[in-house]
């Protein structure tokens, strides 16, 4: 039976049950949190919200999240963990890997594969060591392991940081098998950087989501990109800053009539709370919140002729043959 690690341990893939593939739980910048912590505010407090807004999310019929939170927005498996503890119809499979859009973090600046051959280190690139041991021997010292591998790339595209952490990632992945997200920025195209990239690492597509897909409705190009095999993230359900609801739906109606189906799964990218963004500044996007796709974007998608099983192969069975290996 294939299993897909989570915070309370493995589960079979045939367990997943409906899956949401991009969910944060908390988003947050540790060094300004650890130094500034009014913020945050009161640690019980977020734990006990996020215990809320996750068991609803649970009640409304979702039983896994992926947490793509990596280095770079604040991963911290111990807190993680006392809010599985408390949802334990809701699995959480969580991450390693590194998010940024330009430069390594100056942890990794001087810590280059060329100084460490020198050293006579054996794995020349310390991103590839820490992600592989997240996957293989648990998170510092937690006992969770990694379920996913993430790295991205936005509109400054693929910089020399960037793709030292997209490579990293790729080998990782080849280490490990650990399947592989990447956070896109789909109207500049930069699935085929990924694709170049991947492709040169040896990296079947078909263990790679190309999140935030859905943040386009350039079909043509998403259309391509599944055909090479790649997982469509159409996966923040909810941020309609610079697009709609209807825009975003409506391209998940046009993949599916066209017979991508089966090469997209769905999500939100929300978070319980994430100190990226002033709270009141929130209420712009009302939508955004993790019981948006059961409330409105299913009903529509049915209005548009999408089919219940079309439906589950989106929620249920691409996220278990994902995890299966493609
Ligand atoms: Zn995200």
């Amino acid at each position: 039976m294939p299993t897909v690690e989570t915070v309370l341990g493995p589960v079979d893939t045939a367990d997943l049950g409906p899956t949401y593939m991009h969910e944060h739980v908390f988003v947050l910048t540790p060094d300004v949190q650890q130094n500034f912590p009014d913020e945050w505010g009161d640690e019980e407090e977020r734990v006990a919200d996020a215990v809320t807004k996750l068991s609803a999310l649970a009640a409304s019929g979702v039983r896994t999240i992926v947490d793509p939170t990596v280095i770079g927005l604040g991963r911290y498996i111990p807190r993680i963990q006392r809010v599985a503890e408390q949802v334990l119809d809701l699995n959480i499979v969580v991450a390693t890997g590194c998010y940024t859009y330009q430069d390594v973090p100056m942890f990794f600046h001087y810590r280059t594969p060329e100084v460490r051959t020198l050293l006579g280190m054996e794995e020349p690139e310390p991103m590839v060591a820490m992600f592989t041991a997240d996957i293989t021997d648990g998170i510092a010292g937690t006992g969770v392991r990694a379920g996913m591998l993430k790295c991205a790339i936005d509109t400054p595209g693929l910089t020399p940081g960037v793709e030292r952490v997209m490579r990293a990632v790729a080998k990782s992945h080849l280490a490990t098998g650990c399947p592989i997200t990447v956070h896109t920025h789909p109207g500049t195209r930069q699935g085929l950087d990924v694709q170049r990239v991947m492709a040169e690492e040896g990296v079947d597509p078909g263990r790679v989501v190309l999140g935030h897909s859905g943040d386009t409705t350039d079909v043509d190009h998403l259309s391509a990109l599944a055909t090479a095999g790649f997982w469509l993230g159409m996966d923040r359900f909810g941020i309609n800053v610079e697009t709609t609801f209807e825009a975003r739906a409506d391209t998940v109606v046009e993949l599916c009539a066209q017979g991508f189906t089966d090469r997209m799964v769905l999500a939100h990218d929300a978070a319980c709370y994430i100190d990226w963004i002033e709270p009141d500044a929130l209420a712009v996007l009302p939508q955004w919140n993790y019981l948006h796709i059961q409330a409105e974007v299913l009903p529509y998608l049915r209005e548009k002729g999408v089919t219940e099983d079309q439906i589950t192969a989106m929620l249920v069975d691409n996220p278990r043959r994902f995890f299966d290996g493609g």
